[in-house]
């Protein structure tokens, strides 16, 4: 057996060559650590033209919380087996562009540290600056690499990870009129939650009324759910969040919409029905008992494959101009706090 630290990426690799010829798979860079190289990959399948609607999958931004890179990873891995029998996913493939980042920071998972090996918390890296008040460090912090959630030195480029996930936006995401992002991690509260933007203003995206959209359908389609469906900035604010800088970029100077979303998975639970959980670092972030861990990942396949066909059938959901009001309304209600418009 592998040692721990290094199976997430044995089974990448496994995955990716079971879909060899199906899959497209490149190496954006790779990342040393002591005399270890680590490759950064992405994964890409289906229809590449320009026009078609795109999702990405990341996970392992964060070494630490290895469940949100097996949750992707055993996404991929499904699909790759439905390719040799699923005419419905090939169907699907036909009108959308799916992009796999897996594990974005694996010398973290092989360190056993939330943060690269340079200290840098990949999640605090991106050029943005909080508007609000931030919790003291763990919004993010240039004080030392050697305290948690450090943002890397100022002024500096961003880290290997961070730019090749940027670039992977940029050129298969954001160059298309339509897309979404899942990113996946763990690590924070009771129960699952599902982010949007922002994390560096308590201010509404200028998508509101999309993400709302994206939620009612997944409210009626799933109504057995338990996620929590909010903002970010209802929880914590955050100097440097990847998705908030790309979201700025995709909306800078085009109509085109760009919804990404973080999957944060409460791992208190696990911690609460598994005190022992406690000790370990890994027991923070990760369910730890093997029936958990299938639970878990058994329930996010659902999610994740909804997210597939959301952004394949966008053009069925995505409110009409007339409709945009009500769901603005709605969300802000929901989620801001704020009664608008005419009573
Ligand atoms: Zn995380």
């Amino acid at each position: 057996m592998p040692p721990a630290e290094l199976a997430l990426q044995i089974e990448l690799e496994r995955v990716i060559r079971q879909g060899a010829g199906q899959l497209d798979a490149q190496v954006l860079c790779e990342v040393a650590s002591g005399r270890h190289r680590f490759p950064v990959y992405a994964i890409s399948l289906g229809n590449p033209a320009p026009d078609a609607p795109a999702i990405g999958f990341f996970g392992g931004i964060h070494g630490l919380e290895r469940i949100g890179a097996e949750v992707v990873i055993e996404f991929l891995r499904s699909l790759v087996v439905r390719l040799r029998w699923d005419a419905l996913l090939h169907r699907q493939l036909e009108t959308l562009r799916m992009v796999f980042m897996p594990l974005v920071n694996p010398a973290g998972v092989w360190r056993n540290t939330r943060a690269n090996p340079n200290g840098v918390d990949l999640m605090r890296n991106a050029p943005v600056e909080a508007l609000e008040q931030v919790p003291f460090l763990a919004g993010g912090q240039r004080i030392t690499r050697w305290l948690p959630w450090y943002r890397g030195p100022r002024n500096a480029p961003m880290q290997a990870e961070s730019l090749a996930l940027c670039d992977l936006v940029e050129r298969e995401l954001l160059s298309r009129p339509f897309s979404m992002a899942v990113d996946c991690h763990s690590g924070f509260g009771l129960r699952d939650r599902i982010w949007f933007p922002f994390a560096h203003t308590s201010e509404p995206i200028r998508h509101l009324p999309e993400v709302h959209a994206l939620k009612e359908i997944f409210d009626q389609t799933h109504a057995q759910h338990s996620y929590v469906f909010e903002p970010q900035s209802l929880s914590y604010l955050t100097h440097g969040d990847l998705w908030d800088y790309l979201y700025l970029r995709a909306t800078q100077s085009s109509e085109r919409v760009f919804l990404p979303l973080t999957l944060e998975m409460g791992s208190w639970l696990w911690v609460k029905k598994n005190p022992r959980q406690l000790f370990s670092r890994h027991g923070m972030f990760n369910p730890g008992i093997a029936h958990r861990q299938q639970r878990v990942l058994r329930r996010h396949m659902q999610w994740l494959d909804f997210m597939a066909r959301a952004a394949s059938s966008h053009s069925r959901w995505l409110p009409a101009p007339q409709e945009r009001a009500r769901h603005y309304e709605l969300a802000m209600r929901d989620w801001y706090g704020t009664v608008t418009g005419a009573t």
